[in-house]
């Protein structure tokens, strides 16, 4: 824009002397952050400030992380009197079993896992002890349980 400035006063042309007219009337219509440098940094900023103001219960856990708990469960599953088979392998005990946001997901001995959406949490915890511990990450967990 200086440059254009600076050459207009040197020799304006009619057209460059009426696009400063049009000028001033043509900002309204320019898209909002439209030719403005710092308008993507104030896009992405609130984004960052709500994620530091929100106490660490509030936040959702990140994709790694797990919010839940799991017990071992040696003996078969029998769930509407059949018993679980892994979809994987087909096994069929020595499951892990996770609860996680209301969702029981079991885990066989060679880490496949799959949903069961016939159990929720308050069957897991009919069914598990005291809570013992809770683990930052599923790896933590498996660790912990000996997997
Ligand atoms: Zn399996």
């Amino acid at each position: 824009m200086f440059h254009r400035i600076r050459r207009r006063t040197k020799q304006p042309s009619e057209a460059q002397r009426r696009f400063a007219e049009l000028y001033p009337h043509m900002q309204d219509q320019v898209p909002p952050g439209f030719g403005v440098p710092s308008a993507g940094q104030e896009r992405t900023e609130p984004a960052a400030v709500v994620d530091d103001f929100l106490p660490p219960e509030l936040r959702v856990p990140s994709h790694d992380q797990l919010d839940g708990r799991t017990m071992p469960w040696k003996q078969p599953l029998v769930l509407d009197g059949k018993m679980v088979l892994c979809a994987e392998c087909g096994t069929y005990r020595e499951w892990l079993i996770l609860s996680t946001h209301d969702q029981v997901w079991l885990r066989c001995r060679a880490g496949h896992q799959q949903q069961e959406t016939r159990l929720d949490t308050a069957w897991y915890n009919r069914n598990s002890g005291p809570a013992d511990a809770t683990h930052a990450t599923f790896e933590d967990c498996l660790r912990h349980l000996g997997h």
